[in-house]
């Protein structure tokens, strides 16, 4: 992005730096003791229920009470592998958090997400691998994509002693945990650290460059392997279906979100003096707030309907107007307003009120309002699948309508597009496998 009102360096590297601080700071062992001491140990724990990976939570706060951390990483990472970066980015208040009975008793739950954090960051900073994979069997499973759930179901293969070939077009595995997830929920590069434990275990083999579609199809994978996992999430954005969408000055909210992920320095990002979010999910909360973080002076997110029918947690959209991101609800753009050949601004039309109009002077305009499977690049593989709502369908084990060919995460349908979803997919899928290789 380039132009009059969008440039680099409108923030010091200090003022970035504190920005770009961990939204959730670690627990001090103290306070992890103190935390772990308000939990009930509920039988039928609501918490765990909640949990979509199904962690015991009650098992592995117990475990931090008596001083045994190896222990809590272990009951967590059992059922979900990445449970240090769903320690970071799940949206508990939605989920564990939620269910605990101490929000009846004190207003205030347990904190899971952090005590989560507490347990498993040591394991991963020093790679202490809690898990051995199972005698060799022989046979190999094509995973198609380096994300959460392709990982997980990876990693749950080698537990089981399958070998598993992960087929990934980006350089660095990890999926939207390296590409998308907002800067300051995960530091130091976690995400990376993470991958490096979960390849750990051993009989994972990452082949960087490899799109299905581009370089392979799901008939030869079909042919080749034992078994094939699609975990391709989703690589199209969804437009906005207006004149000038290509135009300078507009641009995709995740395009961008894994540019600022990738930079070395941020201080060095193009950021737009006002800019303007279109959408209400996670994605349009994530540029919202991190092009405020980089210092663009007024950023307005606009979305089509009332606060209550966004996507993004009510918390999630506190978060963002605690820092200084403005909210407009049920308004749709109607037109991209043009100076030359970039935008300057949009026009909004009142979704409550018919005929209603107003406009919003713009920088920069993010389009955040949903991604999608990109069928046009994968070659003919929507056609060998049963697909729903342009998902893959897959039943309860995660298969598809494909005999050998198992599906998980963003890509299939009726799924909650969350990181931990992904995870619990990958490893269903796994187990799913691992019976049907046996013959179980
Ligand atoms: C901006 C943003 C912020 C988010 N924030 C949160 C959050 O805070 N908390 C949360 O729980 N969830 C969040 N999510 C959702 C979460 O990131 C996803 O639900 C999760 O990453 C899905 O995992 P996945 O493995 O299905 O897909 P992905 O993470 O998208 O991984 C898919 C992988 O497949 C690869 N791939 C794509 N095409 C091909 C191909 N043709 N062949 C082979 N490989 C291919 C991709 O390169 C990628 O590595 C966010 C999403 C976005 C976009
Ligand atoms: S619901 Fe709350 S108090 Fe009960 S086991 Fe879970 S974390 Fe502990």
């Amino acid at each position: 992005m380039s132009g009059a009102d969008v440039k680099p360096g409108r923030l010091t590297q200090e003022q970035i730096a504190a920005n770009f601080a961990d939204m959730h700071p670690p627990l001090t062992p103290s306070e992890a003791i103190i935390d772990a001491d308000r939990c009930y140990f509920c039988y039928d724990a609501p918490c765990t229920t909640a949990c979509p990976t199904g962690i015991d939570i009650p098992g592995f706060i117990q475990k931090i009470r008596s001083g045994n951390l190896k222990g809590s990483a272990h009951t967590i990472l059992s059922e979900n592998i990445m449970g240090g970066m769903c320690a970071r980015v799940c949206p508990t208040e939605v989920l564990c958090e939620q269910a605990c009975v101490r929000n009846t008793h004190e207003d205030r739950p347990v904190r899971i997400g952090l005590l989560q954090r507490h347990a498993t960051d040591a394991v991963v900073r020093d790679n202490t691998q809690l898990f051995q994979r199972a005698p060799a069997t022989g046979r190999t499973v094509a995973i198609v994509g380096g994300g959460p759930a392709g990982l997980s179901c990876a990693h749950r293969l080698a537990m089981l002693g399958h070998h598993a070939i992960v087929f990934e077009p980006k350089d660095k595995p990890g999926g939207l945990n390296e590409y998308g997830i907002a800067a300051y929920k995960t530091l130091d590069d976690f995400a990376a650290r993470e991958v490096e434990y979960i390849l750990g275990i051993g009989g994972i083999e990452m082949r960087a460059g490899t799109a299905l579609g581009r370089h392979i199809s799901l008939r030869e994978l079909r042919e080749q392997y034992d078994a094939v996992f699609l975990g391709f999430g989703l690589a199209g954005v969804n437009g906005l279906g207006l004149e000038h969408e290509q135009l300078e000055g507009v641009a995709n909210a995740v395009d961008y979100i894994a540019e600022l992920r990738q930079a070395p320095d941020k201080a060095k990002l193009p950021v737009g003096r006002r800019v303007v979010v279109i959408g209400g999910g996670m994605t349009a909360i994530d540029i919202a707030v991190q092009s405020k973080a980089l210092g663009a002076a007024e950023v307005t997110m606009v979305y089509r309907r009332g606060q209550e029918q966004m996507k993004a947690s009510r918390y999630e959209q506190e978060f963002a107007q605690t820092r200084g991101v403005n909210l407009r609800c049920w308004s749709r753009p109607r037109r991209l307003l043009v100076d030359g050949a970039r935008v300057r601004g949009v026009e909004f039309e009142s979704t409550s009120t018919p005929g209603e109009t107003y406009t919003l002077d713009a920088d920069v305009v993010f389009k955040a309002i949903g991604q999608k499977v990109s069928w046009e690049r994968l070659a003919g593989t929507g056609e060998l699948l049963e697909i729903r709502e342009a998902r893959i369908a897959v039943d309860e084990e995660r298969r598809t309508s494909l005999s050998g060919v198992w599906a998980g995460g963003d890509c299939v349908y009726g799924g909650e597009d969350l990181t931990v979803s992904a995870v619990q997919d990958g490893k269903l899928a796994a187990l799913s496998i691992d019976r049907f290789l046996r013959g179980a």
